[in-house]
């Protein structure tokens, strides 16, 4: 079927996104030339449509890179005795958070390697009240910390987090196991249970995935982008994924597609997204902007609306390496937000300061029900 079908298929504006089988969006994962370029246009289009050209901040506070996990891809994996492990005080997480609000942010994103014994679990509510307090709750908070129970996904909930990122990583059983250990700590059926979890208990819920990974095919890819449609959520992050040298994955790094292509496959998928899913809000991942200086543009140029500046103070961030020769490790907060006014500037972007920046999708769905009497 030629891709300008497809692409007609693609209506005015409904909120609800155009509906795309698996093999259509095959297809658009492997247009090449023109075709990629109507598909990337056509994304643009739509996002503008709904959204605007605004797009989101969220001042990124890497909490710790202490994790219990040993995920095959991940540099802070457990296993990895290569680097000092840290965790910032609650101080630094506050002078972070008030830094993000002072640079008119509006929200902040706290990640963490995973961890869910008591003292952490405390300590972040108790976070999440003291980043609440900045201002008189001003600030939005996105939390990224890892599979946890019920009770305490309610508990920061209540504390005042309201959205939150808990990437599939492959919705690939089969594909997350050759990516996980098979063991207790890492379970597909739990990982998915979160995310339900999430959308129950009113969590502005993103997930995602990484692109280009060993053993990923694209019927993998289409079936994870089927997936965030099925299940609704609010916010999507996909990056390319990035080989670490000190994980088990790097022994495959010949074998994968090269980054330029594990970009440009990136970038389809959002801007395939951003057709199916017209309203929700999409990272521009840092992953993209470390194999791609101009990454994260040309992720927003294809459908993204949201980038998180990292905001953790310079000298932790070489220990937070989830991959190797991540971007703007070494930029201070100031340099960043010039550096992205301009940047987004010249892409017919701009920056909305001071705003929550929530999925437009997930506020709709939950607006209060007016009744015409
Ligand atoms: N531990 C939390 C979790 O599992 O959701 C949050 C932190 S985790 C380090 C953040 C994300 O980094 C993961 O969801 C994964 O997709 C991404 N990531 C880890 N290693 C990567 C790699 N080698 N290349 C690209 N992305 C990677």
């Amino acid at each position: 079927m030629p891709i300008t079908k497809i692409l007609n298929k693609v209506g005015p504006s409904t909120s609800s996104g155009t509906s795309l089988t698996k093999e259509e969006i095959k297809l658009l994962l492997a247009a090449e030339g023109d075709d990629k370029k109507l598909l990337f246009d056509k994304a643009l289009q739509t996002k503008l449509a709904h959204l605007d050209n605004y797009v989101h901040l969220r001042g990124l506070i890497e909490y710790s890179n202490i994790c219990t996990k040993s995920c095959l891809y991940c540099g802070v994996r457990s296993k990895n005795p290569n680097f000092t492990r840290y965790q910032l005080s609650d101080e630094e997480v506050i002078e972070c958070a008030k830094l993000a609000h002072e640079l008119g942010y509006g929200s902040v994103a706290l990640q963490s390697g995973e961890r869910s014994d008591k003292d952490f679990t405390d300590k972040i509510t108790h976070l999440v009240k003291e980043i609440k307090k900045i201002d008189n709750g001003s600030l939005g908070i996105t939390l990224s910390l890892g599979e946890q129970t019920e009770e305490t996904y309610r508990r920061w909930f209540e504390a005042g987090a309201h959205r939150y990122l808990l990437r599939i990583e492959a919705s690939n059983e089969d594909l997350y196991y050759k990516i996980h250990p098979r063991d207790e700590k890492h379970n597909f059926q739990t990982r998915l249970n979160c995310i339900d979890t999430l959308l129950k208990l009113g969590y502005q819920t993103g997930t995602g995935v990484m692109v280009g990974l060993p053993f990923q095919t694209l019927d993998d890819l289409a079936d994870d982008l089927l997936f965030f449609k099925q299940k609704d959520v609010a916010m999507v992050g996909m990056g390319p994924f990035i080989p670490h040298p000190d994980t088990p994955l790097w022994q495959y790094k010949d074998q994968i597609s090269s980054a330029e292509e594990r970009m440009e496959l990136t970038l389809k998928m959002i801007a395939i997204l951003r057709l199916m899913m017209p309203e929700i809000n999409m990272v521009a991942a840092t992953a993209n902007q470390t194999v791609d200086p101009m990454g994260r543009e040309k992720a927003i140029a294809v459908g993204a609306n949201v980038i998180m500046p990292n905001l953790t103070p310079n000298e932790f961030r070489e220990n937070y390496l989830i991959y190797p020769d991540k971007a703007c490790v070494k930029d201070k907060p100031d340099q960043c937000q010039t550096c992205l006014d301009v940047r987004l500037a010249a892409i017919g972007h701009k920056v909305l300061y001071n705003a929550w920046g929530d999925s437009v999708a997930f506020t709709k769905k939950h607006a209060p029900k007016t009744t015409c009497v």
